[in-house]
């Protein structure tokens, strides 16, 4: 037999095996992409659910429910609804994803932000007067209508955000850039939102115009009353 064909006969197991490892490896990415992918399309039913749910709240009580989890079992049977199955089946929670805890997360009975909590604004982004999350998305709503996320989503890479109309879509972090031809996320922020609110600090006092006397503490007059003469 030919040298050459012997050598070829040789490596054809290789070959076939290097084609399966290919289509294998794949099929692999096919179904990593492919998980991910399901479990985006199972959170947005899942916001669905939600979306009911909360409307359903508003209607028995003509307001908006405290938490996400006050939700469950009037108005949500399932209180696997309140986690993403991104974030269940990674074991993770919602502020774990884009590493930012905030108050919008800290019902520890969903993995989603709850925008409209009642819990108040933090220090960092507002220091005021105390204002809750509800006040803040409610004058967010008067300046830019009701795309304003009610719910969120961080654990696709994406934040899907449930808006008060109902309606999911995707932004990044920050839902307000998709609205920077309309409005300014400046124009958003709590600091504009409630500039009358805000903290007033008093001005020093300013020694080059003000009146020695209104500066130096007063002096008691110490001295012994003068005797009358007669
Ligand atoms: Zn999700």
């Amino acid at each position: 037999m030919d040298a050459s064909l012997i050598m070829s006969l040789r490596r054809k197991p290789i070959v076939l095996h290097l084609q399966f490892f290919v289509i294998g490896l794949a099929l692999a990415t096919v179904s990593l992409h492919a998980e991910p992918d399901r479990e985006k399309q199972d959170c947005r039913r899942q916001l669905s659910f939600l979306y009911e749910a909360i409307q359903a709240h508003y209607k028995r009580y003509q307001r908006y429910p405290n938490w996400l989890s006050d939700l469950v079992p009037e108005f949500l049977a399932n209180p696997k609804t309140l986690i993403c199955p991104r974030a269940r089946s990674l074991g993770i929670r919602g502020p774990e994803a884009d590493g930012i805890l905030r108050t919008v997360y800290s019902d520890p009975k969903t993995s989603y932000s709850y925008e409209r909590c009642i819990g108040a604004l933090e220090r960092d982004i507002w220091k005021g007067a105390p204002i809750t999350y509800a006040e803040y998305k409610d004058a967010q709503i008067k300046r830019v209508g009701s795309v304003v996320p009610i719910v969120r989503c961080p654990n696709h890479g994406v934040h899907l955000n449930l808006s008060h109309s109902g309606i999911i879509y995707e932004s990044g972090l920050y839902w307000e850039e998709l609205h920077s031809a309309q409005i300014s996320s400046k124009e958003l922020d709590p600091e504009h939102l409630f500039a009358a609110k805000k903290e007033k600090e008093p001005p020093p006092p300013n020694i080059l115009t003000q009146p020695l006397a209104t500066l130096l503490p007063e002096e008691e007059d110490q001295r012994p009353p003068m005797k009358k003469r007669n």
